[in-house]
């Protein structure tokens, strides 16, 4: 058994196999690296970042960013949910005031990570860019991967799922990650995401791939000319441990993926559940992040939708969490229609609700629309409310097709356009329009990166999130939960909590398991053989976190960019029901405070 403790540390003795194409020459070497310090052996965004930081990189779209694709150290194992795959890069979106991007990863579910693991390959680093379109394909061998890149001009403007379609239909027992046209389209499209298929998709011919959506990662690898990814290996026969077993039951059962669950599985019903307690603070974000007195939030719950339409729980490969909360057409006998949509929190909110649509049949349009063109959605809906908001606000200087919210048909002509590249004021993200408008006030982002579903008055933390504000700091639904306002609170949320959300973005697994430290570091014994501490997980994902703080500090973020926006203190909402708390003192003393821990390990760490 490899034992890592600390104090008998021997990471060289892990190892893992890195393939790096370089895409000017069209060369591909396959390296055994040992792993430096646990960052490394779990791997994930920690490993990524590590590299990222060694590179001097002013531009996005340069040959010397490289997209590097990585595996978690449980990926591809036998524990439920073990399924992630991470893509880093400096993003085109995150951009510091200093105009340089910042570094960020996206990561998605569905097989392609697994089976990437499965032809022996754990990370995968492009450098460089290539002339023409290209794929790559990385088979399963007896003496290792084979790997190549194939010519792809035949793929060029096919949908994310008709690419999977197309390559399915070639490449028999495999999965994918491809970009869309919005990927394809990188120089007017920012926010291109990556889809990963998914057995469910293979099987249904739906589009029902899993997203790595947050910082463009789908632009780098269409600037790159990358146009997809095959994973080409066969499934392992592994038989599970009475150990295994009874974990992944705990987490098929437990509380950590309670509220991903149907409620028939004890569960609260999918992301979609937050628009009940949420809506009754009437903290939905509606009409641009501002919610008017009449709330509207409760058209969206389910319960209303399940009148008109069949939602099916469904899953990523061996995930019995089922957190897919796919929309169907309801035929006249009430069976399963037509596939429409996945319904998650965020891109329902933002694409329906927050540009003041409350129809779940229009929702569910673009949102399928939003996937086709493969873009991110919550970069897509907060930029576009900002136009609906910049209407409404400069009534005789309308820009664009003068979109008012809940114009469905000049919302759903913006995102089509936006998908092909041909809107680029859209395309670049709200942080740029607003800029180039001179009306930043009432544009939601931080750091360049467009706010999630939650109200920036509720939640301070979204300065500190290193790659999006949902998924790499987990104070976003702190005030709804606890309603505590003090800074007291706020400095401890942020500095000795929040930030290890970001540890299933090193492990492989879901967030959505939300497994504890202990019944962690027992699966990585049983499936590794590596022992870990609990402690060290802390440790190192604490460090992981701490150099994306570093990243940031290094491509020039600074307390210009630690900023919510105006309207969050010029024109209060009095129309939430939560306290009202965040003030120009409260965050600069919040600042202060949140500086004295981080600014002293970022320099501890990165020297
Ligand atoms: S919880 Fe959801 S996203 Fe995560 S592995 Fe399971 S089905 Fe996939």
């Amino acid at each position: 058994m490899k034992n890592i403790h600390s104090d008998s540390s021997n990471f060289e003795a892990i190892k893992y196999q890195q393939c790096v194409v370089n895409l000017d020459s069209a060369t591909i070497k396959i390296h055994e690296i040992s792993c430096k310090n646990l960052e490394d052996v779990l791997g994930g965004f920690g490993r990524a970042y590590r590299i990222l930081s060694e590179r001097n990189v002013d531009t996005a779209y340069s040959k010397n960013n490289p997209l590097i694709v990585s595996t978690g150290l449980l990926t591809g194992t036998s524990i439920m949910t073990g399924l992630r795959t991470y893509f880093s890069s400096y993003s085109p979106l995150k951009t510091s005031n200093k105009g340089l991007p910042g570094a960020m990863w996206s990561a998605a579910s569905g097989k392609f990570g697994s089976k990437l693991r499965w032809c022996g390959i754990d990370e995968i680093i492009f450098e460089g860019r290539s002339e023409s379109p290209v794929i790559l394909h990385v088979k399963q061998n007896d003496d290792g991967a084979v790997i190549n890149l194939i010519p792809a001009e035949q793929y060029i403007r096919l949908s994310c799922h008709e690419k999977i379609i197309a390559l399915r239909n070639k490449f028999d027992d495999c999965h994918f990650a491809v970009i869309g046209e919005a990927g394809e389209n990188y120089e007017n499209c920012y926010f291109g995401a990556i889809g990963c298929s998914t057995e469910n998709l293979m099987k249904s011919d739906d589009d029902k791939c899993r997203w790595a959506g947050r910082g463009g990662m789908g632009s780098i690898m269409g600037y790159k000319n990358i146009l997809g990814i095959i994973a080409d290996s066969r499934d392992p026969k592994n038989k599970l441990n009475k150990q295994i077993k009874e974990l992944n039951k705990f987490i098929t059962t437990g509380p950590g993926s309670r509220k991903y669950r149907e409620i028939k599985k004890g569960g609260l019903g999918g992301t979609w559940s937050n628009y009940e307690p949420l809506g009754k603070l009437n903290i939905v974000p509606e009409n641009n992040f501002r919610p008017p007195a009449k709330n509207n939030a409760k058209l969206m719950l389910r319960e209303h939708i399940e009148n008109d339409f069949l939602v099916k729980a469904e899953n990523c490969y061996r995930c019995a969490i089922a957190c897919h909360k796919n929309i169907y057409e309801k035929d006249i006998d009430g069976s399963r229609g037509k596939f429409l949509a996945k319904f998650d929190y965020e891109p329902l909110n933002l694409l329906s609700t927050n540009i003041g649509i409350h129809d779940a049949s229009k929702a569910a349009d673009l949102i399928s629309i939003c996937d086709k063109y493969g873009m991110d959605s919550i970069s897509l809906g907060v930029t576009i409310a900002y136009v609906l908001d910049y209407n409404v606000r400069n009534p005789k200087a309308t820009i664009l097709n003068g979109a008012q919210f809940g114009d469905f048909d000049k919302v759903r002509d913006l995102i089509i356009d936006t998908g092909k590249g041909q809107c680029h004021f859209i395309g670049l993200g709200v942080k740029r329009l607003s800029e180039s408008l001179q009306q930043t006030n009432f544009a939601m982002h931080v750091k360049g990166l467009e706010l999630p579903s939650y109200l920036p008055e509720t939640n301070p933390g979204y300065l500190w999130a290193i790659a999006g504000g949902h998924m790499s700091m987990q104070t976003y639904g702190l005030l709804a939960a606890d309603g505590n306002t003090s800074i007291d609170y706020w400095v401890e949320a942020i500095v000795d909590k929040g930030l290890y959300m970001v540890r299933d973005d090193l492990t492989g697994i879901c967030k959505f398991a939300n497994l504890d430290n202990k019944r962690l570091v027992d699966g990585i014994e049983q499936l590794t053989e590596i022992t870990i501490s609990e402690s060290e997980i802390r440790e190192t994902v604490r460090n992981a976190f701490i150099r994306g703080l570093w990243l940031e500090r290094k491509q020039g973020f600074d307390n210009t960019d630690y900023v919510l926006p105006d309207d969050v203190y010029d024109r209060p909402n009095s129309n939430l029901k939560t306290a009202s708390f965040i003030t120009i003192e409260f965050i600069e003393e919040l600042k202060q405070r949140v500086s004295k821990y981080f600014d002293i390990e970022v320099d501890k760490i990165c020297v």
